[in-house]
């Protein structure tokens, strides 16, 4: 059986560190371990218009910053393919089908919509398109025969959902028709749901809590020292609690060994800063300005690529002949 990923992200933002942890960090370790036949990478501006039908200019723009993202990232045009949801119109045709072979309960038993729908008070007024696009991502996921998709981990549902609806399907029109896709997750688990900058459960753009991959050095420096850390650290010599501490989970997410070396030479290793500043006596300054160093390495390589992507966006509008016009006009 062929091995084929299919993944992506909705064009209502720039893509931030949580995607990058969550997500497209391993997308592009997949790419390049050479182990799958087919990548697909999808610009989800169909989904993303099912929360911003009144901003259609802003899912517009956000699919060229979100291509941009990809790019920056490393993900590479000759072994993953990037293409926009709404120009494959047979992903809504199949969404169309595949609303028969799931109930309404069913998707209000989903506990991302269920979350989704409260974070965007949608409780009185739920766009139709937004209950739905649960059936719609099975559809990206099966039309491409995808048997992997790297998610984080608010996506479960999702992919319990497209199993449920590929098995109801193969039962009904044919063995084996439908591939069962699996989710894969980050290894880390904190990274599998990065918090915001401002300690809620998810960085998500939609909360504007994010650090993105595009902001300048100095933006993520303030970012990081407005940052939600422990609330009864007041004084550097009292103790300090590291569990729920934004800080300390970005450090879980990004610090490697030899960053002590390099910037924090103090300490050995995480356990012995996470050690001192439960005993009380390591203010959050020192650890913020550790974390921001941290960070910034990491950025800066993906801010330089896309700051040269940017300066011929030309590139970026090479398409390959559409499946539509592959077909001639319909
Ligand atoms: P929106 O607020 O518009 O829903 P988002 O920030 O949640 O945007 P999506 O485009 O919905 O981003 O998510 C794209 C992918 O990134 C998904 O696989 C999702 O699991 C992953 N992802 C998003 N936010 C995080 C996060 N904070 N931590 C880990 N993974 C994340
Ligand atoms: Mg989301």
């Amino acid at each position: 059986m062929k091995q084929v990923i299919l993944t992506g992200d909705r064009p209502t933002g720039r893509l931030h560190v949580g995607h990058y942890v969550g997500s497209l960090k391993r997308r592009v370790d997949l790419q390049n371990s050479g182990k799958y036949d087919e990548i697909y990478i999808m610009v989800a501006d169909a989904q993303a218009l099912t929360d911003n039908a009144e901003h259609p200019e802003k899912v517009r723009q956000n699919i060229m910053q979100v291509a941009l993202d990809y790019l920056a990232c490393g993900i590479d045009p000759e072994k993953s393919t990037i293409f926009i949801q709404s120009m494959v119109p047979e992903l809504t045709e199949l969404t169309f089908y595949y609303m028969n072979l799931v109930t309404v309960a069913r998707v209000q038993r989903n506990p991302t919509v269920k979350s989704e729908i409260q974070m965007r008070n949608f409780e009185a007024s739920i766009p139709v398109g937004f209950f739905t696009y649960p059936i719609s991502q099975a559809a990206d996921i099966t039309a491409f025969k995808a048997d992997t998709v790297p998610v984080g981990e608010d996506q479960l549902p999702m992919i319990e959902q497209t199993r449920e609806i590929v098995r109801k399907f193969n039962h009904i029109y044919g063995e084996d028709v439908l591939i069962e896709p699996k989710a894969l997750l980050p290894d880390n688990q904190v990274c599998m749901r990065l918090p915001g900058i401002d300690g809620k459960a998810k960085m998500s753009k939609s909360l504007g809590n994010c650090i993105y991959l595009s902001d300048t050095a100095e933006d993520v420096q303030k970012k990081i020292m407005s940052m939600y850390t422990d609330p009864t650290h007041l004084k550097v010599t009292d103790p300090g609690h590291i569990e729920g501490n934004t800080v300390f989970t970005y450090l879980d997410a990004f610090c490697k060994p030899e960053h002590f070396e390099k910037y924090w030479n103090d300490y050995a290793s995480l356990d012995e800063v996470k050690e001192h500043y439960q005993r009380g006596g390591l203010g959050d300054v020192k650890v913020k300005r550790f974390l921001n160093s941290i960070v910034n390495e990491e950025l800066e390589p993906i801010r330089a690529k896309r700051k040269e992507l940017e300066q011929d966006m030309g590139c970026l509008l090479y398409t390959s002949p559409s499946p539509r016009d592959q077909r001639g006009s319909r």
